[in-house]
This record gives C-alpha cells, structure tokens and sequence, in this order.
C-alpha cells in the first residue's frame, strides 16, 4: 500500500494505526512522581563532550552516533542512561572514541596541512 499523494508519513503512519500517539494529559499522569535521571545524565555528557579537541589539529569536534554515515561507534552501554558517542573533527574528520582514547579512523590527510599553517 502507498500513501496518498500529498499525505506526509507522519499522516500516514497515524492513519495506518502503526503509532498510537499518547494523550498528553495521560503521559503526564504516567511519568508523575518519577525522578528524571536522563537531564543531569545529558548535562554531564555534554560536560564530558566538551572538553575535547581534535589530538591531531585541535579543532572542534561534534558527536556521532552508531548508525550513522558510516556505521560505526558505540551508542548504547550497560548502566548508562544515555547514548554514547564518538567525536568527529570538524577540520579534519579525525574520529575519536572518548571514552577510550582511542582514534578509530585518522581523517584527511591534506587538511593537516591546512590547520597547522
Ligand atoms: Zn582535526
């Protein structure tokens, strides 16, 4: 079956019955008198993220995730709340395991040169 033309997927999955949205007044009275444990762990990994630079050109670096362009990483551990996640260089595409320190694929090359002139 296709959707019809025009319809967004969101119109279709609701129309096809695939996800039954929550009643919001319902999902408040659900998660009422539970702790929230996931913003301070997000806060404390966005601490962690942070504080690291590109070890080859000292760049700045943003997250990835497992399943992404190229598949690799770690998202989800045991006894974590949060996904981890690697960090890749924005000059130089240098991906870093953090949590490890361990580098799982050095980038480009030539860019390198560019960020040490
Ligand atoms: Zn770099």
């Amino acid at each position: 079956m296709t959707a019809k033309k025009g319809t967004t997927l969101q119109d279709f999955v609701r129309q096809r019955g695939v996800i039954q949205e929550l009643n919001p007044e319902l999902a408040r009275i659900a998660i009422q008198g539970y702790e929230d444990e996931i913003t301070p762990a997000a806060k404390a990994d966005e601490s962690f993220y942070r504080q690291f630079r590109c070890p080859r050109c000292k760049s700045e670096m943003s997250k990835e995730f497992l399943g992404g362009a190229r598949g690799v990483g770690v998202t989800w551990v045991d006894g974590s709340l949060t996904p981890r996640a690697l960090l890749r260089c924005n000059s130089c595409k240098l991906l870093l395991n953090p949590h490890t320190a361990m580098i799982v694929e050095m980038g480009i090359r030539d860019s390198l040169q560019k960020c040490s002139e």
